[in-house]
């Protein structure tokens, strides 16, 4: 063999090499959905949109719960956990004012979703959508809590956790008549708490127990409730989840949760979760835009100063191109340019609204 062969077949080896890299490239570049939405700081500068499953998808045109409310406090947040789809976002402020009024002094407000939805870094399978969100079932103290307060608070555990039964000492009838507010809104579709609660309810609620339907045990959700919406108007690739049964789940399904068989460790506690694994290709293709999408100004041009219906919300308007943001200075000024995150003015005129994102 001649050098001149030698180098040529050194050079295909490489030339293969390379295309080998190359080929390798794109998985190896595939990066985690949970890492590039983890990334953001800011949403998705558009048109409210839910897009995919609670489990497998990501939203557009979210906005921030105020750090704090008459009625709230959102608790750790460094998490940067305290955005969803405007009308969730309006449930939860409308929850906390009911609640008062019910005699719950206020609501500490977990987890939400990240400011693009996604999966996350840590904790949690849904809240990727903008339409879930965690509630604790401590009750809000009434001297405000300090910012280093919200990170290192503990929520109080309702269930002891041999038996798996609410530990009677703690709960109250106003824990009762919280979960009972938040299921009587029609966008909540489903309230997951712990079976030890679910079952304090099926024993304790007299009269009417239609709203029992909704409340859903599941493991965990025994520091916090956990309330879900419905896919909101202007969402045409957001996926409902199937509807609860009818009764009022407190038969044989809640007695499942009472054998061993729930309890049983895990086999194999290892596995990766799918929220660990999930690359953009596992996620609907809209969520690539959704990532791509401009942002607002600032976390504070999109959170959302109640009270009035957000402009992406509504739904049947003329679509504009998209602009970017604008600062809003607070409650209840004028917008300086109408924009997904803006308080709508009070006066019912209609307000030109971003352009959802491509497809
Ligand atoms: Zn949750």
């Amino acid at each position: 063999m001649n050098t001149a062969m030698r180098l040529g077949k050194k050079s295909l080896l490489a030339a293969a090499l390379g295309l080998l890299a190359l080929a390798a490239q794109p998985a190896m570049a595939e990066e985690r959905a949970k890492d590039l939405f983890g990334a953001k700081k800011l949403p998705a500068a558009t048109a409210a949109q839910s897009i995919g499953f609670y489990s497998k998808g990501c939203f557009a045109g979210g906005v921030a719960i105020p750090m704090d409310g008459p009625t709230w406090e959102v608790m750790r947040p460094s998490r940067n956990r305290r955005w969803g789809h405007p009308a969730m976002i309006a449930v939860i402020e409308k929850l906390s004012r009911d609640a008062a009024a019910d005699g719950w002094p206020g609501l500490l407000i977990g987890d939400i979703s990240q400011p693009r939805g996604g999966p996350m870094m840590t904790g949690h399978a849904s809240h990727q959508i903008g339409l879930d969100a965690d509630i604790w079932l401590t009750p809000m103290p009434s001297r405000p809590l300090s910012t280093a307060q919200r990170e290192s608070m503990s929520a109080t555990l309702m269930v002891d956790e041999k038996t798996h039964l609410v530990k009677d000492a703690l709960w109250t009838p106003q824990h009762t008549a919280l979960l009972k507010r938040a299921a009587s809104y029609p966008q909540v579709e489903r309230i997951l708490v712990n079976p030890g609660i679910k079952k304090k309810l099926c024993d304790t609620v007299k009269g009417d127990r239609a709203w029992l339907r909704k409340v859903r045990p599941f493991w965990g959700h025994d520091y916090h409730f956990h309330m879900r919406i419905g896919c909101q108007p202007g969402s045409p690739n957001c996926k409902a989840q199937e509807t609860t049964p009818d009764d009022d789940g407190c038969g044989k399904p809640l007695a499942w949760w009472f054998t061993q068989e729930p309890w049983r460790p895990n086999k194999n506690p290892d596995a990766p979760k799918a929220r660990d694994v999930m690359t953009m290709a596992n996620l609907p293709s809209e969520c690539r835009a959704v990532l791509d999408a401009p942002g607002p100004a600032s976390a504070e041009a999109a959170t959302y100063h109640g009270g009035a219906v957000p402009v992406a919300v509504v739904a049947s308007e003329p679509e504009a191109p998209a602009q970017p943001v604008s600062t809003v200075s607070g409650a209840g000024d004028l917008p300086s340019a109408a924009n997904a995150f803006a308080a709508t003015p009070r006066m019912g005129a209609p307000v030109p609204r971003p352009r959802p994102p491509a497809n």
